[in-house]
């Protein structure tokens, strides 16, 4: 398996505040990895940071290219996508008017094929593709907003808290999706504070505290670590 991200020894901050530190992490083609760790760990902001919404220290490279020289849309075009942890959709806009946005970066021609991908993969927003983004149920808002970061064809699809106040049933058909991605060649990097959930499907992980990974190895290690056990699968 050929590496796809690589970040190496990555800092970020807010001023003065480093919320992300000294973080190495890597993402080959065709895997699941998550990084799993408590509110305020600094995921998200590591997620952005590697989108380039905000700005690191440190090396970063995405298929090969170096991602210092890369803006957000350059990203974007080397198959980089962030679904964000709120979802950001245009509530008075309807399914498919939301997915088209996710396509711009696609020849026109391409387009009825990520339309026919993404409806595959989520027969409901196909269901309910005329109906305004802003009346859809919180797990039809996430298939969504994921629909539309599938529409432009990444190749590595990062998601922050996918399944943030989402009912089990919903949760469960969305990390089954999740799995079904990787089946057609995208690579994911999921970012969950559902840490039982995440690391049934991941094939690796990374666990954060206080803006640094304090372990990492194959899903099933941490899951079987007795202090992940202990923080957090408790609960769920
Ligand atoms: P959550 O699951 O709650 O979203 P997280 O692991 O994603 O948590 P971050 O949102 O990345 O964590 O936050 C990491 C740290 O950075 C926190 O201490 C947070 O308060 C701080 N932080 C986040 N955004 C900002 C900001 N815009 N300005 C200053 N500090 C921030």
């Amino acid at each position: 398996m050929s590496t796809l991200l690589k970040v190496t020894d990555v800092h970020v901050a807010y001023g003065k505040v480093e919320a992300v530190r000294a973080v190495s992490l890597d993402v080959a083609d065709n895997e699941i990895v998550t990084i799993i760790g408590a509110n305020g760990a600094g995921k998200t902001t590591l997620l952005n940071a590697i989108m380039g919404i905000l700005p690191l220290k440190g090396a970063a490279h995405f298929a090969g290219q170096d991602m210092a020289r890369l803006d957000i849309e350059d990203r974007v075009m080397a198959g980089l996508s962030l679904v964000p942890e709120h979802r950001e959709l245009f509530s008075t806009m309807n399914v498919e008017d939301n997915l088209q946005l996710g396509a711009f970066r696609l020849p026109k021609a391409a387009t009825a094929n990520a339309f026919e991908r993404v409806y595959t993969l989520f027969p409901r927003l196909k269901e309910r593709r005329k109906q305004l983004a802003g009346t859809l149920s919180g797990g039809e808002q996430q298939m969504l907003a994921m629909g539309r970061a599938l529409m432009g064809t990444p190749r590595l699809l990062m998601l922050d808290e996918p399944s943030l106040g989402l009912a089990p049933i919903i949760v469960a058909d969305i990390f089954r999706t999740i799995g079904e991605l990787r089946a057609s060649g995208v690579s994911v990097l999921l970012v969950e504070q559902n840490a039982k959930a995440a690391l049934q499907i991941a094939d690796r992980a990374y666990v954060m505290e206080l803006g640094e990974f304090i372990l990492n190895g194959s899903a099933k290690e941490i899951a079987a670590n007795q202090r992940v056990a202990a923080s957090y699968l408790g609960f769920q």
